[in-house]
């Protein structure tokens, strides 16, 4: 999806406002010898951006505008490190609740709605970000942030909450009480918008089917914004992005150029009209691919799929880029198999090559269904791996989340 006229236009527009502001990102492109862009080779050749250069710009290094027009800052978890701070005008805020609202449009949530608001409050994007764009929306807001799972239930059923804002985890733990509690019918929610983390396709499953809700994965990240950047229809075939606030490319993580349409590789987004701490080429290490075409629901606006993993977690097998998740949903699609499977990278004979060990009980034929999981494989990945069957019970299990992908090539 190659980057048009208008946004080219826009994020020269930024270029030039952030090298002539100086802040830590325009003093990074005045150093390389940028002062704006005129065509899509010129966009192609700018630098990437990682949380690393964002972290080094702390406290308020990335602030582009006077401070007079900064409204509010929002940062990203510090687990890891020193956070990120980045500084909303009230624009910024603004056209984050108009994304948002559009977000909740798109799930088909009104303003007779009332949205249960439960991720968190604070110096981080979640909980706020779900609140400005219910109220543009004119829905009523139930600003409960996180835990207090007892009155969240309860303010969950007298005030008969009928949009269910939660992380995935978040959601199922809530699904399960309702279910122990036996207060299903006392609980009126429709639909689930369930902030993007890595989640697969049985707990989505789950969730939906015991609260009964349709599910819509809703996709950002604190730097860019915050939640609300995308989010999938009623369709479910993929997210989709708002490309008039922000465009999103998607790279191979390990040569930097962009892959084809379909193609699954890393997140890069350029925000195109931010103003308090405008974004170029971000890298945000999120996996996942342009949806190719036209989505039954007839907007325009383009489609990724579901976040796959991390970047850091990618392997290339025989010149493919896989994704442990990919291996992982092949798997699923098997009943035979059991839930636990081993995923081993060797360099053999100068190739690299994946080993797959699967469990199964002993009722089925071993060799016939490796065959048909490693065809599996090629026909969805491009690649056949070594597919091994054992016998129930034979893999490691573990207290902690087992480690399921060895990579042997650096031992
Ligand atoms: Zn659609």
């Amino acid at each position: 999806m190659e980057i048009n006229q208008v946004q080219l236009k826009q994020v020269d527009n930024q270029i030039k406002r952030l090298v002539a502001c100086g802040n830590f990102y325009g003093k990074k492109l005045k150093e390389a010898g940028i002062n704006g862009v005129a065509s899509v080779e010129d966009f192609k050749k700018l630098p990437f951006s990682e949380k690393e250069d964002l972290r080094e710009a702390y406290p308020l290094g990335l602030m582009a505008v006077p401070e007079e027009e900064v409204v509010r800052i929002h940062s990203s978890s510090g687990t890891t490190g020193t956070p990120v701070i980045i500084p909303y005008t009230a624009k910024d805020v603004d056209d984050w609740g108009i994304m948002f609202k559009r977000c909740y449009e798109f799930a088909g949530i009104t303003n007779k709605d009332r949205i249960h608001i439960t991720p968190g409050y604070g110096l981080w994007t979640a909980g706020i970000g779900f609140q400005y764009g219910a109220e543009k929306l004119g829905a009523m807001v139930i600003p409960m942030g996180p835990g207090n799972t007892n009155k969240q239930l309860q303010m969950m059923m007298d005030m008969g909450s009928t949009v269910l804002c939660a992380t995935s985890s978040y959601a199922l733990l809530l699904a399960e009480e309702i279910e122990q509690r036996g207060i299903k019918d006392k609980i009126k929610l429709k639909k689930g918008v369930i902030g993007s983390e890595r989640w697969g396709e049985k707990m989505r499953n789950r969730i939906s089917t015991e609260l009964g809700i349709e599910l819509y994965d809703i996709y950002g990240l604190t730097e860019i914004y915050g939640p609300g950047i995308g989010i999938n229809c009623k369709y479910d075939t993929g997210m989709h992005i708002w490309d008039d606030y922000i465009y999103l490319e998607i790279i191979d993580p390990v040569t930097g150029e962009n892959v084809p349409d379909g193609t699954f590789g890393e997140i890069v987004i350029t925000t195109l009209v931010k103003e308090g701490a405008p974004l170029i080429r971000y890298r945000t290490h999120d996996i996942s691919r342009i949806i190719p075409g036209e989505c039954p629901c007839g907007s325009k606006f383009p489609r990724i799929d579901v976040i796959q993993g991390r970047s850091d977690d990618m392997m290339k097998i025989k010149g493919v880029n896989v994704f442990p998740k990919q291996i992982e949903e092949i798997l699923a699609t098997f009943p035979e198999l059991s839930s636990e499977y081993q995923i081993r990278i060797s360099h053999l004979d100068g190739k690299d090559t994946m080993r797959i060990y699967v469990e199964t009980n002993g009722h089925v034929d071993f060799l016939e269904i490796a065959r048909r999981v490693a065809e599996t494989v090629k026909s969805r990945i491009g690649f056949t791996p070594l597919v091994k069957v054992v016998e129930l019970g034979v893999l490691p299990r573990s207290e902690k989340k087992s480690k399921r992908v060895i990579d042997e090539r650096y031992d």
